[in-house]
């Protein structure tokens, strides 16, 4: 059952083969027979059950939507009302959020049932997911392998079929690297079309949420729920939303493709290259245009988002004082003693070294050198991608540089794991929409396991749609996306 596509699923659940309630229990009971994977912060048990109950009321009583009845999960940054939402930090240990951030809302009026909140790095920072306060996530394919991050668990809870899908947030691709290293399908949408309110942020301008899934067809079904403006985030856009499943089918002849020469040069692995040379021949043979672009402002991204989300993130996480929200030191001496053992005893390494770095790029001597300067690179970058997507319908490029690295490879070297996001973090800084889709399954090193390999597709403001199109109609013809790892069948 935990394969099956949302349609199929919300077929069954009306033609009475199963009942959300046993299909939620199913879910359940692989949870915790995967347990190892460490997907899951919290399991809500009894939430589920009860929702999976008004589900099944909702089916019988003709009122029901696609994912009413669904078991899906909830990144652990999404607020919860009445469930711990964490963050993946020791500082929002005890939280219990007091409200449902609008993704919840949305998702839980649809009458989608949540199994519960999902492991990740803790306050969306990595590359990973081994930057939790709750430990690493284990990567299905090869479990001494990262998931990738930060949407680690939920990369893993889909692919592991621990959920039919689940939400990810995505600042500098922690949507599509993890859908890349894990197998599946993930889309980051436009900024402001999915609402940010109770998301808790990590750097305003470049956080989005958007869907992890096993297909293009069932992230359509998911983006349908959680897209649209909310007048309780400011950053939200007035733009209608589409019907997300309307165009899937629309055929690709004509199809204009750009692939920029800068994403496919040194630093990418040799087995990346050949299948995503595989997967531009699809694409000829489902009748689209592959033109060669380049785009000299790409290799700017990773310093001018490193200065600009650490000097985000150092001003959001301003407010984990253990005063107003968070964790609080036993016995503090004074209030200056509280705040340094607060803060000094609940986060974690890598949050600490981004608010440092943060707080030096914002500080009055640097901020022209450091921040202003990188704002100035974020318009050249967005310059860039503008008279690229003038030329092209859209963008193909790797998603990540190398397949799943091994757990511990890469955390003693920070500025190799910022390179794992070389191919993702442009598309942040200039807003747009892009999607990772299985698009190979190889190995890259000598004697190391064939892990999966993404395919990132990158469309203009408000694109998701034709993005979605374009992912369906590869999945149409190819089978990366349906295959599932050994032992989880
Ligand atoms: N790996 C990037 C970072 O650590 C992106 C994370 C994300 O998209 N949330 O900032």
């Amino acid at each position: 059952m935990y394969n099956k596509t949302i349609k199929e699923l919300a077929q069954g659940l009306r033609s009475g083969e199963y009942s959300s309630v046993e299909l939620t229990r199913h879910f359940l009971a692989r949870i915790k027979q995967y347990q190892h994977l460490n997907a899951y912060i919290t399991v809500t048990e009894e939430r589920a059950v009860r929702a999976a109950e008004a589900a099944d009321a909702r089916i019988a009583d003709g009122d029901a939507t696609l994912l009413t009845g669904i078991p899906i999960a909830q990144k652990d940054i999404f607020c919860t009302l009445g469930v711990k939402t964490s963050c993946g930090s020791k500082m929002l240990d005890n939280f219990i959020a007091p409200y449902n951030a609008t993704v919840v809302e949305k998702l839980d009026q649809a009458g989608a049932v949540m199994l519960g909140k999902l492991n990740m790095d803790e306050f969306a920072m990595g590359s990973s997911n081994e930057n939790s306060y709750y430990g690493a996530v284990k990567n299905p394919w090869n479990t001494d392998a990262v998931p990738g991050g930060s949407s680690g668990g939920s990369a893993v809870a889909v692919a592991a079929g621990l959920a039919v899908c689940a939400t990810g947030t995505d600042t500098g691709g922690s949507i599509r690297q993890p859908a890349a290293f894990c197998g599946i399908t993930g889309l980051k949408p436009t900024y402001g079309r999915v609402s940010r309110y109770g998301m808790i942020a990590y750097a305003s301008s470049l956080d989005q949420g958007g869907p992890m899934a096993r297909s293009a067809e069932d992230a359509a079904v998911l983006l349908q729920v959680m897209a649209g403006f909310d007048d309780k985030d400011s950053t939200s856009v007035e733009y209608p939303v589409p019907d997300y499943s309307a165009e899937l089918n629309k055929p690709l002849a004509g199809l204009k493709i750009g692939l920029p020469t800068e994403f496919f040069g040194d630093g990418l692995s040799a087995n990346i290259a050949a299948d995503l040379d595989n997967a531009r021949n699809e694409y000829r043979r489902l009748g689209a245009e592959i033109i060669e672009l380049s785009m000299p402002t790409l290799k700017l991204a990773i310093p001018a988002y490193y200065v600009i989300a650490s000097a985000e993130c150092s001003s959001n996480l301003s407010r984990f004082d253990g005063v107003r929200y968070g964790y609080r030191c036993a016995n503090p001496a004074d209030l200056t003693d509280l705040y340094i053992r607060s803060r000094g005893e609940a986060f974690g390494k890598e949050v600490k070294r981004r608010i440092l770095m943060g707080t030096y790029a914002l500080s009055a001597g640097y901020y022209d050198a450091y921040y202003l300067k990188a704002q100035k690179i974020r318009r050249l970058i967005s310059d860039d991608f503008k008279s690229a997507l003038s030329k092209v319908d859209v963008i193909m490029s790797p998603v990540t540089p190398t397949n799943a690295f091994g757990i511990g490879e890469k955390t003693a070297d920070p500025i190799q794991m910022y390179l794992e996001d070389l191919y993702t973090i442009a598309i942040n800084l200039a807003g747009l929409p892009a999607m990772s889709i299985p698009a190979g399954f190889s190995a890259d090193k000598n004697g190391s396991p064939a892990m999966p390999v993404g395919l990132q597709i990158i469309g203009n403001y408000f694109a998701e749609a034709r993005l979605l199109n374009i992912a369906h109609q590869y999945q149409q013809i190819t089978d990366w996306h349906t295959r599932i790892p050994d032992g989880f069948e």
